[in-house]
This record gives structure tokens, C-alpha cells and sequence, in this order.
């Protein structure tokens, strides 16, 4: 789960960081008593969307007047902005934060991931903040320093001084720095986030460290335990089928291809998807209708997938364990008649009471196509969609 910059700002806070003085605002009005209400001469007026490269997209601007804040925060909220990350469609604006303006010397990078390979959680830092990350560790990757910290032990001052070394942080300022980035590990592990970065971390002209930015990744298995994180949830930023497909415990993740996966069990969903881009094709969508589908989850599942105008077929591959092979087939069968279906639609079953699903499909009068093994049905489906 992603959350927006000023609620990843409140979260750093709470853990000690130092961040600007902001307010989240909803409107134009709201900006403008926002500012009055910081006082200054400087205010940075931010869009709030759950996707980084915002000052690139014009959504990032710096007022040095309250007409200035006022003409920006209307040139913002509303705006469908465009970002690497969001991809040519853009985002709508919804929410801003306005802030005191800062100070800005230098910027630098910090983050915490979670790093598989090392099973550890790496510490990673640039002297070249405020840029895409990405493009510093492909056009200048020596400009990247990490450090791999065991959980058990947590981010040693050494390791956090090499950090700090590394980047080249002045030494009036390296014990601000290096506090940073221990409160930064810390809130890291303690709010089960799987990302927490802070790009740009400013060095101000007083010699001051603070987080100019904040995005948060968590690990949605451990949002049971904290209620805090899952309140900050702004289902506007996420994916409206995706949210629909969560009503009906639905696993479904959309992607950019044009056939649409129904599949019972992750793995299986997972295998299904390699075996249609191995026969040349791309799968819509990952979908697990998981152990208990009922006819209403299949039909749910139906209209979920055939929303997306993309898709072009159906590919259902089930394997019958506890459920059913002719239970899944019923719902199919209902599914297809109530959406009235009008994609070709392969069907592979296998398992408990395969003969009697195959059956049912049969005996349905659809045009199903049926498939016996993977192959065959992978083979089907980009047949019938080409
Ligand atoms: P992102 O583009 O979505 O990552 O948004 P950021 O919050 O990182 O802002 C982008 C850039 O705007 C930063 O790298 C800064 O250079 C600039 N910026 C942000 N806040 C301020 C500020 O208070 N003062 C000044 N002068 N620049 C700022
Ligand atoms: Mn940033």
C-alpha cells in the first residue's frame, strides 16, 4: 500500500525526522489560509498523488507571493498530471500540501528496502538528490552507496557514518544526518514498510538536515497491525477494478495485455501467465478467485475481466482439489449467460470431478472452447485472439 507525501511527512515526524512545517489542503481556499497560516515569505504548493517525478510534471511549484499560492494551487488541484510513474495517462489532483518554503544547499538521496537477496535491509544513499533514482543508478551507479543491515542488530552508527562519508555530507552535519538516517531505519521496521525513501533529504543553509519528501511502500500482510497506516488509504489513487475485485476477496492485479486470466490459486495464476506469454501472448490481468469460489465469485470475476475494453479472451484454467471442477464449470457457465459473453472463452479443467465440469460445459450450448493441458489451452486462446 502507497500513501501520499504529506501523510509519509507525519509518519517521519512521529519517528523524529525533521520535515518543513505543511498543511494537506483540499481547495483553493484552504491553500491560501494555509499559507497565511505558516507566515513566511516562501511557500512551496505540492500536488499529493501516489506517484513520485511530480515537480518534473509541473506539480511541484515554488510561490513567493499569496496570489502566486493561490494561482498555482488552482493551476494544481484538478490537474491531470503527468509523471514517469503514471504513466500517459496521468493522475488526477485531488489534494495539496502547502509548505514554508526551504532553504535548499544540496539535495541527496536516502532510502530503506526490503533486499531479498540478502535477506537483510538495505540502506541506500546519493549525493545526487532530488533526481530520478533510476536514472543515477543506470547513468552513474558508482554515485549509489549501500549498506545491508541486519535486523537483528539494526543500522549501526558506522554504518550510518558511511553513509553520511559517502555522500559527502559537511561535517557540522553529519550528526544531524546520521540521526536521520537511524530514524529513518527505525521507522522503516516499525511501520512494516517495504519502502521508505527520502528524496530529496536537504542540507539547508543553516546546516540543517530535513526530509523535503517522503513516499512510503507497506507491506499490505502487516497492515493488520496498524490501523494508523491503514487510515491513510486513499482509494482515489488506487485501481478502481482492483478495489472492486477486493469486495469479493478476489486476488486480481490488472496488467497490459488482452487476455483475461481466471484461475484458481496464486501459483497456478502465476504459471498460466507464463504459459500465455511463452505461446506469444499478454495476459489482461492476474486473477486468483482463490479456494471457495461460488458462482457469484465467478460471475464477479466475469465482469471484472470484461470491463477492461482490452481484452480480447478468457482463459479459465482451474485445477478441482476441495473445489469442484463441476461447481467452477456452473459458474462458468452462469457467468458467461449473464454477461453474455461475447470473447472467445477457452476452458481447462483438471482434478475432482473433471469429466462431470467438462460436461456441464458441453451440455451448455456456449461456444466454450475446452483445452486438455496448458499448452493446448494457451495454444487456444492466442488462436482465437489473433
Ligand atoms: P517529486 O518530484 O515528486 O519527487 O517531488 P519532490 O517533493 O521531491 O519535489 C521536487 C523538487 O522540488 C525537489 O527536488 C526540490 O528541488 C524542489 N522543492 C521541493 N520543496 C522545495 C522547497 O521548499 N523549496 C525549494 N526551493 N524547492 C523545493
Ligand atoms: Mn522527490
Amino acid at each position: 500500500m502507497k500513501i501520499h507525501e504529506y501523510q509519509g511527512k507525519e509518519l517521519l515526524k512521529k519517528f523524529g525526522v525533521t520535515v518543513p512545517r505543511g498543511i494537506p489542503c483540499f481547495s483553493v481556499d484552504e491553500a491560501v489560509k494555509a499559507a497565511e497560516t505558516l507566515g513566511g515569505k516562501v511557500w512551496v504548493v505540492k500536488a499529493q498523488i501516489h506517484a513520485g517525478g511530480r515537480g518534473k510534471g509541473g506539480g511541484v511549484k515554488v510561490a513567493k507571493s499569496m496570489d502566486e499560492v493561490k494561482a498555482y494551487a488552482g493551476q494544481i488541484l484538478g490537474m491531470q498530471l503527468v509523471t514517469h510513474q503514471t504513466g500517459p495517462a496521468g493522475q488526477k489532483v485531488r489534494r495539496l500540501l502547502v509548505e514554508e518554503g526551504a532553504d535548499i544547499k544540496k539535495e541527496y538521496y536516502v532510502a530503506a528496502l526490503t533486499d531479498r537477496a540478502t535477506q537483510k535491509v538495505a540502506m541506500m544513499a546519493s549525493s545526487e538528490g532530488g533526481m530520478d533514482i533510476e536514472e543515477v543508478a543506470h547513468k552513474t551507479p558508482e554515485k549509489i552507496i549501500k549498506v545491508f543491515v541486519d535486523p537483528a542488530t539494526g543500522l549501526t552508527d558506522a554504518q550510518a557514518k558511511e553513509l553520511a562519508d559517502g555522500i559527502g555530507v559537511p561535517a557540522g552535519s553529519q550528526a544531524q544526518a546520521i540521526d536521520t538516517l537511524k530514524k529513518l531505519y527505525t521507522c522503516y521496521m516499525e511501520t512494516d514498510a517495504s519502502l521508505a525513501e527520502i528524496n530529496p533529504m536537504i542540507l539547508e543553509g543553516n546546516g540543517n538536515i530535513k526530509a523535503l519528501d517522503a513516499k512510503f511502500n507497506f507491506d499490505s500482510n502487516a497492515l493488520y497491525r496498524h490501523p494508523e497506516i491503514i487510515a491513510y488509504r486513499d482509494l482515489d489513487e488506487e485501481d478502481a477494478d482492483e478495489i472492486e475485485a477486493s469486495k469479493y476477496d478476489l486476488a486480481y492485479i490488472s496488467l497490459d495485455g488482452n487476455i483475461g486470466c481466471l484461475v484458481n490459486g496464486a501459483g497456478l495464476a502465476m504459471a498460466t501467465m507464463d504459459t500465455i506469454k511463452l505461446f506469444g501472448a499478454e495476459p489482461a490481468n492476474f486473477l486468483d478467485v482463490g479456494g471457495g469460489a461460488t458462482t457469484e465469485k465467478v460471475t464477479e470475476a466475469f465482469k471484472i475481466m470484461l470491463k477492461n475494453p482490452k481484452v480480447k479472451g478468457i482463459l479459465v484454467n482451474i485445477f478441482g482439489g476441495i473445489m469442484k471442477c463441476d461447481t467452477i464449470a456452473e459458474g462458468v457457465v452462469a457467468a458467461a449467460k449473464e454477461t453474455h459473453l461475447s470473447v472467445p472463452l477457452v476452458v481447462r479443467m483438471k482434478g475432482t470431478n473433471e469429466d462431470l465440469g467438462k460436461k456441464i460445459l458441453k451440455e451448455s450450448g456456449l461456444p466454450i472452447i475446452s483445452a486438455d493441458s496448458m499448452a493446448e489451452a494457451a495454444t487456444k486462446i492466442v488462436a482465437a485472439v489473433k
